[in-house]
């Protein structure tokens, strides 16, 4: 594991970076897209595989069959915040109202669903781990991160990705407007190479 992970996970022992099991987890952020979430689902589906979604409030408001769509085949959903914004420099009630308008939003979609947050950008502080405990939520970040949005070539978001990955390891992807048009392409390669490896395939602790 990268020592900056290693340092992290001192510091913040509550956040959770990696899983201390013999599984890989995926999660897929920013979602749910209209085109990039079917196309994630129909790849996962083809394999047998069940990953973690972490939904946007307002995404989730405008595609409420999408969210139902992604806990009825099995997988996990957790909360992206409503509108995506930095939290870092924001106050508290600014933070709760993003976390608590979504937990509604995917309440009313699809009922009881997992207690985990992943922070906009990673970025959190102790004011975001002091809100997260007080709402009884958890916060996920990832030891993986494909860097989907930005690699353009399947070469180079698995040269990124499968050296590293552990058993255990969170692995960052999205299904946002800049993956839409390629995921369908570096997604199942990735799964594929993870299968071969003989790897399997986790949401996160329930
Ligand atoms: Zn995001």
């Amino acid at each position: 594991m990268r020592w900056d992970i290693q340092f992290f996970k001192i510091i913040f022992p509550s956040v959770l970076f990696n899983i201390n099991d013999e599984s890989i987890h995926l999660t897929f952020d920013d979602g749910p897209h209209p085109l990039a979430t079917p196309v994630i689902l129909q790849k996962l589906k083809e394999r047998n595989i069940r990953g973690t979604f972490f939904l946007l409030g307002q995404n989730a408001q405008k595609y409420p069959d999408l969210v139902r769509q992604i806990s009825a085949e099995g997988h996990q959903i957790g909360n992206h915040s409503y509108s995506h914004t930095n939290i870092l420099f924001k106050d508290k009630s600014f933070l709760r109202d993003e976390i608590l308008r979504t937990k509604e939003i995917l309440e009313n979609a699809v009922g009881e669903h997992s207690p985990y947050f992943r922070p906009p950008y990673g970025y959190f502080s102790w004011t975001t781990l002091s809100v997260l405990r007080e709402l009884k939520k958890e916060c996920v970040l990832w030891d993986i991160d494909s860097k989907d949005y930005k690699l353009s070539s399947i070469q180079d978001i698995s040269n990124r990705v499968v050296p590293n990955t552990r058993k255990g390891s969170i692995l960052l992807f999205h299904d946002n407007n800049s993956t839409s048009s390629r995921v369908q392409d570096y997604l199942p390669a990735l799964l594929d190479v993870f299968l071969a490896k003989g790897f399997n395939f986790k949401t996160l602790p329930a």
